[in-house]
């Protein structure tokens, strides 16, 4: 199996055979040996469908620590349907890593059962910036502990204005985390969010 070159352990490698995933894309093979390795912080200009989700995904499912129920890994996606495609593919990545639980945060859904399903302990938390930022004020969630933090979409996310929640939201994270932001464009907005909360990125474009 060719992402056994990564880096990646055993849970993953039989989750990617499960999936049918044979060769690791171009995203893939420059991000996952950088993010494996060291706690640095990256840029990534990327489409969809280069397989950018596995590019964080399946880094993030290894740092995690799935004995501890602390919410770790935050990332934040434009859109609910975002999110929940994120969601999905992250528990099809974890589904060997024992105890591992994500969950997907987002508008027009009940906040209380997202509350909840929190509550219950999510090492991985996937959020539209909206909602996560009102999760964070009524004291729903706790992002103290997050060691890293992926932006996916950042130009989307920025397009639909979520600039300020974002900003609030990572004033809530810990100075120390990694913070791996993964875009399409890269607009003079994107390279102020990147300046303004990253250190030193690695660079990596497909
Ligand atoms: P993404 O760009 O992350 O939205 O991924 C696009 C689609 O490609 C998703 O359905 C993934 O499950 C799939 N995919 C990701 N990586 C690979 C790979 N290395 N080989 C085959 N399919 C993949």
């Amino acid at each position: 199996n060719k992402f056994e070159a990564l880096g990646l352990s055993e849970a993953i490698i039989k989750a990617v055979d499960e999936m049918g995933f044979e060769t690791p894309s171009e995203v893939q093979e420059k991000a996952i040996p950088i993010l494996l390795d060291e706690d640095t912080d990256i840029v990534a200009l990327a489409q969809t469908g280069t397989g950018k989700t596995a590019a964080f995904g399946f880094p993030l499912i290894e740092k995690v620590d799935s004995n501890s129920r602390i919410t770790q890994g935050l990332i934040l996606s434009p859109t609910r349907e975002l999110c929940l495609q994120i969601t999905n593919e992250l528990k099809n990545y974890s589904k060997f890593v024992k105890g591992l639980r994500t969950v997907a945060v987002y508008g027009g859904a009940s906040i209380h059962d997202q509350s909840r399903e929190i509550k219950r302990g999510a090492q991985i938390i996937v959020a539209t910036p909206g909602r996560m930022q009102d999760m964070i004020n009524r004291k729903m969630v706790d992002i103290s502990n997050i060691g890293y933090c992926v932006l996916d979409e950042a130009d989307e996310m920025l397009n639909m204005g979520f600039y300020e929640d974002i900003n609030a939201i990572l004033s809530h994270t810990p100075e120390d985390k990694s913070t791996w932001l993964f875009s399409a464009t890269m607009p003079r907005e994107v390279s102020t969010i990147a300046k303004r909360f990253m250190h030193d990125p690695v660079e990596i474009t497909v």
